[in-house]
């Protein structure tokens, strides 16, 4: 994942803007300055001008949860390293996301006094997310929540569900893709719309803390059923759980003796203060996406997402249109279907939304399924209903029976 083809790709899916990532690290600091050249207002790009780059991080606090910080430009990157070189280490080999030996509130400190703002990355998520280890913002970081402009969703939650915690709706959401290689079903799998009037640290900066003008227009993300905590369950074999049998069995799998996982969808479950559908007047609307190679995927039955049957129709589409983003919501299905007729078919049902989900959990991720009708979706949401019951039930019969 290195900037020139983080570059390239952003242009396939569709993307203006990326965030470098990792600028802490001695090695990517200096790869980022070897690729990028400075616009204005602290904004960069690659060489070729392709895509424009903003520079920002993702630190480990000292109670495990993951912060998000963005920064003015690359020098305040490297007064936050100088800063935070003496809480933990920078620059090791496989880590861009370094553990910092301080708290929340205590890092958020140094982030002010470079000009950057932070807040929880995938808040939501067991093991490192902010709701895992804390009820609210105000308990993470203390003294500092006020500037705490932000919480980032995480593929398994979407705004729906964050926003059935009534705290969260003075903070802006951020969607963000979290991705770990730079293929378009990962990169931007989830993404933003923000208006600015041209790309600039400062705008974004303002879209996210006032609200107002230059705002936040779209959050867009996965299903957070796609997601790979959605559900509860175990971090060994997957087995999905009920909260109730999860307690029941202080936690332990029964089929492998794993650690069960309670859910994103679970854990807002406890926090909820107010039924889903409410909204600030601010929030905007949120899109469920699905990776164009997820479809054609589907759509051609192979199971590799990297087959080349699968990248070869995913180039076709995204060289004839533009971009992916482009192909899944706004060309005509007519034109898709001149380029596969099975592809586009699954594309318009997409549309339609006509997309069931075996929901994640426990770290595997969700798969969905995409039915070619209404009447198709509705008799295959029956019986995966049935399925995941017959699935969950079964815990707690099994345990009545002995084991
Ligand atoms: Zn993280
Ligand atoms: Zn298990």
């Amino acid at each position: 994942m290195e900037l020139p083809v983080m570059a390239q790709q952003s242009k396939l899916k569709g993307l203006q803007v990326l965030v470098t990532a990792d600028m802490l690290h001695k090695d990517w600091l200096a790869h980022v300055k070897r690729y990028v050249v400075e616009q204005e207002n602290g904004v960069y790009t690659d060489k070729n001008q392709t895509c424009s780059f903003i520079i920002g991080t993702e630190v480990e606090d000292n109670r495990r949860v993951h912060q998000l910080i963005y920064l003015p430009d690359i020098s305040s990157a490297e007064t936050l390293r100088e800063k935070m070189k003496a809480h933990g280490n920078l620059d090791c080999s496989l880590c861009g996301r370094p553990r910092i030996r301080l708290s929340a509130e205590a890092i958020a400190v140094h982030v002010e006094s470079v000009g950057g703002f932070m807040g929880p990355a995938h808040a939501f998520t067991p093991y490192t997310g902010m709701f895992a280890h804390f009820e609210s913002v105000e308990d993470c970081y203390g003294g500092m929540a006020k500037k705490i402009p932000f919480v980032e969703l995480g593929l398994s939650a979407d705004s729906d569900l964050a926003d059935t915690i009534e705290r969260n709706h003075q903070f802006s959401f951020l969607s963000s893709s979290d991705a770990h290689s730079p293929w378009p079903h990962r990169m931007g799998r989830e993404f933003n719309t923000i208006q600015m009037k041209h790309p600039s640290y400062k705008e974004l900066r303002k879209a996210v803390v006032k609200k107002e003008l230059e705002r936040i227009t779209l959050n867009a993300g996965l299903d957070p059923r796609e997601g790979k905590y959605h559900f509860t369950a175990c971090n060994s074999c997957y087995n999905k759980y009920l909260v109730v049998d999860a307690e029941k069995l202080n936690w332990k799998c029964i089929h492998c003796t794993g650690q069960i996982k309670r859910g994103v969808k679970d854990r807002i479950d406890q926090l909820a203060t107010i039924p889903s559908g409410k909204h600030p007047s601010f929030r905007p609307p949120y899109k469920h996406l699905l990776p164009l190679a997820e479809i054609i995927q589907e759509s051609v039955g192979i199971k590799n997402v990297n087959a080349i049957k699968v990248q070869s129709l995913w180039e076709k589409y995204v060289k004839t249109f533009e971009n992916e983003i482009a192909v899944l919501l706004h060309t005509p299905i007519p034109e898709l279907k001149e380029v596969d007729a099975g592809v586009g078919e699954k594309i318009a049902a997409f549309r339609n939304g006509w997309v069931l989900y075996i929901p994640g959990g426990g770290g595997q991720y969700g798969k969905p399924i995409i039915a070619h009708s209404e009447r198709d979706f509705e008799k295959k949401k029956l019986e995966l209903q049935d399925t995941l019951q017959k699935e969950m039930t079964l815990h707690t019969q099994k345990k009545m029976g002995g084991f």
